[in-house]
């Protein structure tokens, strides 16, 4: 199920990247002619959250897995960052899109119809699914939260990945949420698609503050490929919401990593 076709060369060339979730499914391609090349084909390669497979062994599982064990790893506790005055607000094109949701094994991952997109630092990414954690992967100064979105935009021209992430906290009934909660899907590799239309927009907080830093995919491959942005505001969900997520999801998050000398800048 998790497909990784990947070829370590200078550059890479994605063709295409739906992307992970719970797992990133990264088809890559490369036109290499250098005989050291290693095939880092990874497909149906299993993982999973706890156990022989679990997160301190990913690396282990494949070649293609080695940055499970690199330096930018993702999620960390986001913690004493700096405000940055250079820092700009995301900029957001968010049309609706029609729903589809996959029950992946890991995650429940919904792929957003094309055109949406978000412009950070001068790049245009183009967001290709949104997925969530329970509880959160990221921590806010040692806090972690009941559950976490994330929005996984890419860039067409380097292929690296910009991630929104949004921590949901107990209180009231999420109205987004609401919309697809009966419609998630229970079984593995089983998918829920219909014709009605929402927008992601809606799920974000009202803060456009946000936490910035240079990390991974949390699942393996754990490509570090990733500008995260960790939405600094909350949002609400009921706590039956959070826990039919979590019944259907298990505990899908990878431990807290190292930031091993890297800054986490803000944006307020
Ligand atoms: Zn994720």
């Amino acid at each position: 199920m998790q497909h990784l076709l990947q070829f370590r060369f200078g550059i890479r060339l994605p063709l295409i990247l739906p992307v992970l979730a719970g797992g990133l499914i990264l088809f890559s391609t490369s036109c290499k002619n250098d005989e050291d090349d290693i095939p880092e084909d990874c497909t149906g390669i299993h993982w999973e959250y706890e156990g022989e497979d679990g997160p301190s062994h990913w690396q282990d599982l494949c070649v293609g897995y080695l940055d499970c064990g690199g330096q930018e790893q993702s999620p960390i506790d986001i913690k004493g960052a700096a405000d940055d005055n250079a820092l700009e607000s995301i900029v957001r094109h968010y049309n609706a899109s029609t729903t589809h949701i996959l029950n992946n094994g890991h995650t429940e991952q919904f792929t957003y119809d094309v055109g949406s997109d978000i412009e950070i630092n001068g790049q245009t990414y183009k967001l290709l699914q949104f997925h969530f954690h329970t509880h959160s992967e990221h921590a806010l100064e040692g806090k972690t939260y009941p559950m976490e979105i994330h929005l996984v935009h890419q860039n067409a021209a380097t292929g690296n990945l910009a991630v929104i992430g949004v921590l949901f906290e107990e209180g009231q009934e999420n109205p987004f949420l609401q919309q697809f909660i009966t419609e998630l899907p229970e079984q593995a590799e089983s998918h829920f698609d219909s014709g009605d239309s929402y927008n992601i927009s809606d799920v974000l907080p009202a803060s456009d503050n946000y936490f910035t830093y240079s990390g991974s995919l949390t699942t393996p491959p754990c490509s570090e490929i990733v500008t995260w942005l960790v939405m600094e505001e909350p949002v609400l969900a009921s706590t039956s919401q959070i826990q039919h997520f979590e019944e259907l999801m298990h505990e899908n998050y990878r431990p807290l990593q190292a930031l091993n000398g890297r800054s986490v800048r803000h944006f307020h």
